[in-house]
């Protein structure tokens, strides 16, 4: 090989595997000047403020928060052993979900890969934005084909949703297989950590800085036991997340969030000590649910939720539903015909729910 050559194959290299983040962006966000509000133009200390059209009185609710929740992403950042500016949060994770789409995705040209089946917000949020939506269908046993999904990537695909573990199926995916896709796909890797608390495995937010096309997703709504608080965290390259800035609405995170959160998140030890709690009970679960004759399959679980097939799936959903006792019916989704969804409770509730599956007569 002579040296010409070589250089030739050593810039080709290097074209295909540095991801300029920028050539994946629309044109009319690259474009985009941002909204500047009061809060960007002045930071700092000051003695009077009048430059945002405030009411002077009722003190502290009267002045707009920080736009950047700076103080709220020092502690996660710390918890989290990322970078402050590696951080974007949101109204749930539903927030980054949807933004991602609208910062990467051209409606009626780009495409969304996701797997099938997982969680229904990724198809609402591509509808909502007018974006093709492809669906890759897991195996059988909801293990992860990375090779399935880079078949049904074309140059349009911008965005690949994984969820790991997977919402409605409980399991992990394969690592190995994920690291496949986000190694030879042009484009944006989304993983959907939301039950990472209640899985074996390490999360994939270490690799934030080796990959610069990955968005790893956390919320507060599981194992913080904050759903009602509203606010997801998205982890990225400070590339993405600036972009993440520029699209989100000001002041998405009011001051009673980012302050409650940050209350909450001196309570690491009460959070570790429910997930305990949630996978004792969740081995409890399984075994009791292991012993009754209605009960066909136990899928693998790494969440704090379990997926079961039972014979006639919608007629035991409404039996518990007039016990008052309300699971998820996925009878309908892909590869989960006659299966419900059960969330790990309380002792207390799930012997409620193991009393009346035991009393169930076809
Ligand atoms: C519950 C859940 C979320 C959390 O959504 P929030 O908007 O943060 O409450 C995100 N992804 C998946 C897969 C979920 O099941």
């Amino acid at each position: 090989m002579n040296n010409q050559y070589r250089n030739l194959l050593f810039l080709l290299f290097i074209y295909l595997f540095t991801m300029n983040v920028e050539n994946l962006v629309r044109k009319n966000i690259l474009a985009l000047k941002p909204y500047s509000c009061a809060r960007d133009e002045f930071q700092g200390e000051a003695s009077v403020y009048l430059d945002a059209n405030e009411n002077p009185m009722n003190a502290p609710y009267n002045r707009y928060p920080d736009p950047l929740q700076w103080k709220l992403k020092e502690k996660i950042a710390k918890l989290k052993s990322v970078n402050p500016s590696q951080i974007m949060l949101g109204n749930g994770s539903d927030e980054p979900i949807d933004l991602v789409i609208r910062i990467f995705c051209e409606p009626l040209v780009d495409n969304i890969v996701a797997i099938d089946p997982t969680y229904g917000m990724y198809k609402v949020c591509a509808d909502v934005n007018n974006v093709e939506y492809r669906k890759v269908l897991l195996n059988d046993d909801y293990s992860l084909d990375a090779t399935r999904v880079m078949n049904t990537v074309d140059k349009h695909t911008k965005i690949i949703f994984l969820c790991s573990p997977n919402n409605p199926t409980g399991n992990l995916l394969n690592r190995n297989e994920m690291k496949h896709i986000i190694q030879n796909f042009d484009g944006i890797v989304v993983i959907d950590e939301a039950y990472v608390d209640f899985s074996p495995e390490q999360s994939w937010l270490v690799e934030i800085n080796t990959y610069q096309n990955i968005i790893v997703l956390q919320t507060f709504s599981k194992a913080w036991g904050l759903a009602s608080v509203r606010c997801g965290m998205a982890f990225a390259s400070e590339k993405i997340i600036s972009f993440f800035n520029k699209v989100k609405y000001p002041y998405n995170i009011n001051i009673l969030t980012q302050q409650f959160v940050e209350e909450q998140l001196e309570n690491t030890d009460r959070k570790e000590e429910w997930v305990t709690m949630l996978l004792g009970q969740r081995t409890y679960l399984v075994e009791q649910l292991n012993k009754l004759p209605l009960i066909q399959t136990i899928y693998q679980t790494d969440a704090n939720f379990v997926l079961v097939k039972v014979e006639d799936a919608n007629a035991i959903y409404r039996y518990l539903v007039d016990l008052g006792i309300i699971v998820r019916n996925r009878n309908t989704v892909a590869l989960c015909l006659g299966c419900l969804r059960i969330t790990i409770g309380t002792q207390q509730e799930n012997d409620t729910l193991l009393q009346a599956l035991k009393a169930y007569t076809y």
